[in-house]
């Protein structure tokens, strides 16, 4: 099939078809409003699309554009893999698994396995952090080569006409022109003010991952989710941790029952969780320092500032350029994340859409599709899966119970435990259930599956059915009659369905 880049405003390019620009129908043709500049580029390389930024989103955008045949160039200032790769998902997730390691052991003697108390070596944890990054970036790199994507090191800025200049790395100073350009310069995290980050005794989660030992205590400021997760995981080995949150509550925009779940674990375990709390400042102390809060002082190894990201926008050029920049620095798109300029899109963390790592992922595949001129539908949402790592692990997707009624649907909800679940019991983890918002029909009776919420055992690996469900509009008898392997813990989301039909096998 024949396709055609779409350069802007659904027009299509005449005799241009994936990986090949026909040199007689340039884009920069006079007769062709959506390229004001024909004069600058002479000297300048040419592209199918050019990517800034080598995080999830424009790895995501250069290698789907590379298999459907585009000519791509991606420009990454840092290191290829963004945040997620280098500082984020994966080193984070790495270290959650140290601590779910060292409570295996501690907890091996319950399987009649004596392997006696634990001890924990973090630099070997910090290796093997880095050994696996390492290993995914140096893979994304051959990926990247092998689908023949151009990748430049140094600064992207854009520039009106869809020019892009390169500079300040190893690639030089360069200009490249291209009929798109996806912006994916991705996010970078808040500060505190009076919090200055020094990487030893404040620091945010860049430095966490790094960071050389474990500290004895720690303020994590911001409970949500990898404030959460920092939490979970120090304590797991050894930290006296306090979580302090602004909000009436941890884990915001999770539904309340799943949050109970996560709240309840962390008390059992020492976590001191202060919500509705204003934190004023800190004051450095020998070794660590003592935070004040809610005029309260609290003394600190370390304090871990985990209270969101902000876009990384400030310095993209787009001077001359129809693209729009928010009052909070997200780059405004619309559902196909095209952006105010024509020809150029933006995707992932930079825009205002749910800051995760696959949601960046899709909205590169959605921006493709778009220059394409497939017409894709846009990403929902409103659906989006959402992975909590903390222990135990919660995992949700579309709304939540209250959601549901503020949105004025009548609902009919069932949760199911895993305390009776064969493979959780096995495994030693019962605590956490599964939740389902199902719609009400007039009958009373549940119908369309609105909402899936998990917190339990590896739910993060059980949500995909939960996703399937909200996300093809599945109802709860279509799901009851599915057929769920035992023992597994997704049993218990089969119970669930099941127990919404009005005949429960186990519950
Ligand atoms: P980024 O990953 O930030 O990448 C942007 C890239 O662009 C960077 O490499 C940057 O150097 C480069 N860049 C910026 N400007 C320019 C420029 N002008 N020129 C050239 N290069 C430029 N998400 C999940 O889905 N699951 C998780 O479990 C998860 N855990 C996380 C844990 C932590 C601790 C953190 C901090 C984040 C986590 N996230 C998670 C979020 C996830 O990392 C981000 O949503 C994702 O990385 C966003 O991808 P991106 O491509 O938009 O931006």
């Amino acid at each position: 099939m024949r396709r055609a880049i779409r350069a802007a405003g659904g027009r299509f390019l005449p005799g241009q078809e994936a990986g090949r620009i026909d040199p007689e129908v340039s884009p920069r043709a006079p007769d062709l409003p959506s390229a004001p500049h024909p004069e600058v580029v002479t000297t300048a390389e040419h592209y199918d699309v050019v990517v800034i930024g080598g995080g999830p989103g424009g790895y995501a955008t250069a290698l789907y554009g590379a298999s459907a045949g585009l000519n791509i160039a991606m420009i990454e200032k840092g290191k290829l893999g963004g945040t997620c790769l280098n500082v984020g998902c994966i080193p984070a997730k790495e270290l959650l698994e140290t601590a779910a390691t060292y409570l295996h052991v501690a907890e091996a003697a319950e399987f009649g396995v004596n392997a006696g108390d634990p001890s924990l070596d973090w630099s070997v944890s910090l290796a093997r952090k880095d050994k696996i990054v390492d290993g995914l970036v140096s893979g994304l790199g051959s990926l990247l080569k092998g689908r023949k994507v151009t990748v430049l090191d140094g600064h992207g800025r854009l520039h009106a006409g869809r020019k892009v200049t390169v500079s300040g790395g190893s690639s030089g100073d360069l200009e490249l022109t291209a009929d798109a350009v996806v912006l994916a310069p991705g996010s970078v995290p808040r500060t505190l003010p009076g919090f200055d980050v020094d990487g030893k005794v404040v620091m945010t989660s860049d430095e966490f991952l790094s960071m050389p030992e474990v500290p004895k205590s720690a303020a994590v400021i911001g409970g949500g989710v990898i404030g959460c997760e920092f939490a979970s995981m120090m304590s797991d080995v050894g930290t006296k941790v306090t979580i302090l949150e602004a909000l009436p509550k941890i884990l915001p925009g999770l539904d309340k029952d799943v949050t109970k779940v996560i709240e309840q674990s962390f008390k059992k375990r020492g976590i001191d969780i202060r919500t509705g709390v204003k934190v004023e400042g800190h004051r450095p102390s020998g070794s660590g320092t003592t935070v004040t809060v809610g005029g309260e002082a609290l003394d600190v190894d370390v304090v871990v500032v985990s209270v969101g990201r902000r876009p990384n926008t400030d310095d993209l050029g787009l001077d001359g350029t129809g693209v729009v920049v928010d009052e909070r620095g997200f780059i405004a798109v619309d559902g196909t994340c095209r952006t105010g300029e024509e020809g150029v899109w933006a995707v992932g963390d930079a825009i205002a859409t749910p800051a995760l790592a696959h949601v960046a992922f899709i909205e590169g595949v959605v921006a493709v599709q778009d220059i394409l001129g497939e017409d894709p539908p846009g990403v929902d949402y409103a659906k989006v899966p959402w992975c909590v790592y903390t222990r135990p692990e919660a995992a949700f997707t579309g709304m939540s119970e209250e959601q549901a009624r503020e949105a004025g649907l009548e609902v009919v909800t069932q949760k199911s435990r895993f305390n009776h679940n064969g493979r959780a019991m096995i495994v030693n983890q019962p605590e956490g259930m599964v939740k389902i918002v199902a719609e009400k029909q007039p009958d009373g009776s549940a119908g369309r599956i609105l909402g899936v919420h998990m917190a339990g055992p590896w739910v993060t690996e059980q949500l995909g059915q939960g996703y399937l469900a909200v996300n093809w509009e599945a109802t709860v008898d279509d799901m009851a009659i599915l057929i769920q392997p035992h023992p597994t813990m997704t049993e218990v989301l089969g119970e669930a369905m099941i127990s919404l039909t009005g005949r429960p096998l186990h519950g």
